[in-house]
């Protein structure tokens, strides 16, 4: 089995080296997002993203990790922002699925005209061999109707897929609620966007057969047990109802083996299939090979094995500029208004 981390933010790739506590403490998940991330994305540029995934990609493969699929958001630095995670990736030896999520949450549809647009271009340029692109919709409750149809839309042009947050938290199940769907999945699939093939993250709060309509459609779900836990989102049980179901970190990491002990233990704990549990980690290497058209040989672990050889050397020298742009970063956060 290869290892293959299926959600994750290479953004938040130098939150280990000291990032600074939300201030006042959240409560909630939604104030998680806005006095966390929200922050810390608004004030990544072309430098700070660029170590942040140079260090994330390093770790990850000397933690044992062949492939990832990566949602990004840099709202500061979006035209481009996909080329500096492939060449990270790229120059790693690592392969990854990069999109950029398009959301409205910091005003518009300007905003996720922009985020698509990236999309757009990325799958249209991207020639780097071990790099594919997708769609990113940041979540269904900071998107219009018309950005989902316009995301799915451009999926399907590209012969790609999306890559969206869904009922993470119960916020969204009550937003997709309240715009007159019946949840997340009915507002996806009602507005044509559960395109096979793509990569639902969380799904803590769907039902036994809102996940059993995605996996019928030929799309994945990814559970991130470490971040589930981390933010108090719930466990997401009814995901036993679908052979489709991968194991990502969230942000956290790239450390598989961690993320699948945590995965174990919180299935045990909430009385989830163990059986069912114990096949996730293995999926994600499906759901990679899916993306790149074809499985994963011989020929692809020997190149990555000497890609982990060959960086080993670099580990340090790539942590030592991480540490740089990390208080960089870090001050920037401290210095953007709330
Ligand atoms: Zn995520």
């Amino acid at each position: 089995m290869l290892a293959v981390d299926a959600h994750t933010h290479l953004y938040s790739g130098l939150a280990p080296l000291g990032m600074p506590a939300p201030e006042p403490p959240p409560e909630n998940f939604l104030q998680i997002l806005g006095r966390l991330w929200w922050r810390l994305d608004r004030c990544l540029d072309e430098r700070s993203l660029a170590a942040s995934a140079e260090f994330y990609a390093s770790e990850a493969l000397a933690l044992g990790c062949f492939g990832l699929v990566d949602h990004h958001e840099s709202p500061s630095f979006v035209d481009g922002s996909l080329d500096v995670l492939a060449d990270a990736c790229q120059a790693a030896g690592l392969r990854a699925v990069l999109c950029y999520g398009a959301t409205e949450r910091n005003g518009s549809r300007a905003e996720a005209k922009a985020g698509l647009a990236e999309c757009d271009r990325f799958l249209r340029e991207n020639r780097r061999p071990l790099v594919r692109g997708a769609v990113g919709l940041h979540a269904s409750f900071t998107v219009s109707d018309e950005t989902i149809r316009e995301a799915a839309a451009l999926a399907r042009d590209h012969g790609s897929v999306l890559h969206v947050h869904v009922a993470e938290d119960a916020a969204d199940v009550a937003d997709a609620r309240r715009r007159g769907y019946a949840g997340v999945v009915d507002r996806l699939d009602r507005l044509g966007a559960l395109v096979p093939g793509s990569i639902l993250a969380h799904g803590v709060h769907l039902a036994a057969d809102e996940v059993a309509r995605v996996g019928d459609a030929g799309c994945w779900l990814v559970q991130n047990p470490r971040s589930n836990h981390g933010n108090r989102v719930g466990y997401p049980k009814a995901l036993r109802h679908s052979a489709r179901v991968a194991l990502g970190t969230d942000g956290y990491p790239a450390d598989m083996a961690e993320e699948q002990r945590v995965l174990l233990a919180a299935a045990e704990e909430h009385g989830d299939d163990p059986g069912h549990a114990r096949r996730r980690p293995a999926a994600g290497e499906r759901l990679l090979a899916e993306r790149f058209g074809e499985p994963f040989g011989e020929a692809d672990r020997a190149a990555w094995e000497r890609a982990r050889e060959g960086a080993a050397p670099c580990r340090a020298a790539v942590r030592e500029r991480a540490v740089v742009e990390a208080e960089r970063l870090w001050r920037r956060m401290r210095e953007l208004p709330r």
